[in-house]
């Protein structure tokens, strides 16, 4: 399997894989495999210092036969066209797989949050909604956090876009702050949705959470929630932690919540009193029951599948293992939780958000979470299900569950 292909082409042949297990033939194919429109836009605005700077943006709206597109988007250096489009398909696999009637996009600002005064971002999340005020709206793309952007932000978007259209329009837009209309429960939603798939995990492995060892990749808002639930919720013991500077273990555990503190105050969890500095490659390697990949792209792949030891890959991050490694995985019997079922705890909540938005009824935080374990634990055993029937692994169980969802709603609107 050729390992240079970049993001979108790695999804492609994902889907490709889906689509022939299904039996389906190339014009359905055709019919899933790019988005149904991208747009890319130019925002020329003047700095604080009185310099001139255009930053480039994209939307990328992947299906729409399910519902109004719904995806987040990212403020990163790194953002490109390809990214986007994975991303904005994924969004769509996500949506299907977790049965909300939603379609998929994902949207991204190529910058450096952290470059930017507070003014600058503000500035820039308008402009942003200004180009697309056309593209967006609660009936047509609703946009939510993701990497390097929040609440804050959604709360200027959601505003300018009020602004544009003269009325209140809420769902818009999701991971609002919870004054303005956002979600118990949201900020922590992908963190809670993967523990629920991770205790399911266990049970198929007959495996006691209680004392089961945790390695998280990556100590951003959903790895670190994560090993603080799996640890207080659960009584796991986290060995190890990382993030871009680097990672930590100690054999014996160490606590989460500590790390989590050591991170806020130093920026990295390196240093954590009790643990020893380890790579973040040696960190995917480790002997543990589940190992928690919770940052970038690519990171599990042909050159150290056959080294994992892991017993269960809960996949926070979206696209962690490329299709190389997703076979010798296979070959090992280790459990994938594939990103797309395993992450999909963030939109659930952000479409129990847009219903909240449209009743104007708010749910407790415990309404949100016990709804958010219906949803997550029934695809999950859907997904199982359907990987044991096909004889197959767990990623192309979710898909197969997907792709049959949203190429029934092209069917049924006369699309294919
Ligand atoms: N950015 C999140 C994701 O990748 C959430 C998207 C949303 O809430 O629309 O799933």
């Amino acid at each position: 399997m050729n390992e240079n292909l970049d993001t979108f082409e790695i999804s492609q042949v994902q889907l490709h894989k889906a689509c022939k297990l299904m039996g389906y033939d190339s014009h359905i194919y055709n019919a899933l495999k790019e988005p149904e429109k991208f747009i890319e836009i130019k925002i020329t605005m003047r700095m604080d210092n009185g310099e001139t700077r255009t930053f480039k943006g994209f939307r990328s709206q992947f299906n729409s036969a399910r519902g109004p597109m719904k995806g987040g988007i990212r403020w990163h250096p790194e953002e490109n066209e390809s990214l986007v489009k994975a991303l904005s398909a994924w969004m769509t696999w996500k949506c299907a797989c977790v049965d909300i009637p939603l379609g998929g996009a994902k949207g991204g600002i190529i910058c450096n949050p952290k470059e930017l005064s507070n003014a600058e971002l503000e500035k820039l999340a308008r402009n942003y909604v200004r180009k697309l005020s056309g593209d967006i709206g609660p009936n047509i793309d609703i946009p939510a956090p993701d990497v390097y952007t929040n609440p804050q932000i959604m709360a200027w978007m959601m505003d300018e876009y009020e602004t544009i259209i003269g009325k209140h329009a809420p769902s818009v837009i999701t991971g609002k702050p919870l004054e303005l209309g956002g979600s118990a429960g949201r900020s922590n939603a992908t963190a809670k949705g993967g523990t629920f798939c991770v205790r399911e995990a266990a049970k198929d492995l007959s495996k006691d959470l209680k004392g089961a060892t945790v390695a998280i990749q990556g100590y951003g808002n959903a790895g670190s929630y994560a090993a603080r639930l799996l640890q207080d919720e659960f009584k796991c013991k986290i060995i190890a932690a990382s993030d871009s500077q680097g990672g930590i273990y100690n054999e014996n555990g160490f606590d989460a919540n500590d790390a989590f503190e050591h991170k806020v105050k130093t920026s990295t969890v390196v240093g954590l009193e009790g643990t020893q500095k380890i790579s973040n490659k040696e960190l995917l390697e480790l002997e543990c029951d589940v190992l928690i990949p919770a940052a970038l792209e690519n990171v599990i792949n042909k050159s150290n599948a056959a080294n994992i030891k892991a017993k269960i890959i809960a996949e926070l991050a979206n696209g962690p293992t490329t299709p190389a490694a997703d076979d010798i995985l296979y070959n090992k019997d280790i459990i994938i939780i594939p990103d797309f079922l395993c992450n999909a705890g963030g939109v659930t909540v952000s479409y129990f958000e847009m219903v909240q938005g449209y009743y104007l009824h708010f749910w407790t935080e415990k309404e949100v979470f016990s709804s958010l374990d219906k949803i997550m634990t029934k695809a999950y055993r859907a997904t199982v299900k359907k990987a044991e029937e096909h004889h197959t692994d767990n990623r192309m169980g979710a898909y197969m569950i997907a792709i049959e969802r949203v190429v029934n709603a092209m069917k049924l609107r006369g699309w294919i």
